[in-house]
């Protein structure tokens, strides 16, 4: 099957993506900031909004955390350094993109959290969009220790994490394909997969089968590793386990998944799913 992650005109990404997989699809674009705020513990005052900013060389390439401590010392009070080439802005107005120590400070679109009621659920991840759409939405959010978001995370400690989770829903998000294919590096993606069926789908496979429930693998968007772009149309999706019968490809692909039927967000929703 194919599972439309982002909702029509809407900019693909995990702060969209995320929220639609945990049962809570946007209806207008999702303030990054806010989530970001939520993912990295950042208290936002009455009056200010959050604002998530990027560092960027022109050509697109990612400013490092050190970069963006410095732009931080520069910007003062309200504005923080989350990681890597993230920052995050607090401030009553939208901050203006500026050029700074050589690089663009590049400021997201506005938008309000994500919002509405899902299952009871754990979310298990890196500190990063999944970590804020949980806990903006009402998850219990987990980030085990090693875990980063990106292809060094320590996938082992996420499934070890799943399996002490207790709720019928459970959520591990994996960042390491995105970051990957924002690099430009195809390589890179096919070695974070292998890493990922490897390290987290094959115990979380033997769990899910002891315990009689259902396993779902699934994008929360496309990450293009050509040109580094997101993209919102429908990702394949694999769900396994007790009920499920076989159907679709033998060997999924993306070609092989082209054809596929589309699930609705509300469909999705309603899927007893017991990992993503
Ligand atoms: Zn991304």
């Amino acid at each position: 099957m194919r599972v439309a992650t982002t909702p029509e005109r809407l900019p693909a990404g995990s702060e969209t993506g995320v929220s639609t997989l945990l049962g809570a699809p946007p209806s207008r674009p999702v303030g990054r900031g806010w989530v970001d705020a939520a993912a990295y513990g950042v208290e936002v005052p009455a009056g200010m909004t959050p604002w998530r900013a990027d560092l960027v060389y022109r050509n697109g390439k990612r400013g490092s955390v050190r970069q963006a401590r410095d732009i931080c010392s520069h910007l003062g009070p309200g504005a923080y350094a989350v990681g890597g080439h993230r920052l995050l802005l607090l401030a009553a107005q939208r901050p203006a993109d500026r050029r700074m120590l050589g690089l663009q400070l590049r400021v997201w679109h506005d938008g309000p959290p994500p919002t509405g009621s899902i299952p009871p659920t754990v979310v298990i991840c890196a500190a990063g969009a999944a970590a804020g759409c949980g806990r903006v939405l009402g998850a219990e959010v987990v980030v085990p220790k090693g875990a980063t978001g990106d292809v060094d995370t320590d996938l082992r400690a996420k499934a070890a994490a799943a399996m002490r989770a207790s709720t019928e829903r459970i959520v591990v998000h994996v960042g390491a394909t995105d970051e990957a294919a924002h690099r430009r590096d195809p390589d890179g993606v096919v070695a974070a997969l292998e890493r990922l069926d490897a390290e987290l789908l094959a115990p979380l496979r033997e769990a899910v089968r002891a315990a009689s429930g259902r396993l779902t693998v699934c994008p929360d968007h496309f990450t293009d590793p050509f040109n580094g772009q997101h993209d919102g149309a429908p990702v394949p999706a694999v769900v396994w386990g007790a009920g499920v019968s076989p159907a679709g490809p033998n060997r999924l692909t993306e070609r092989a998944a082209a054809a596929a039927p589309v699930a609705s967000a509300g469909e999705l929703a309603a899927l007893p799913v017991v990992a993503q």
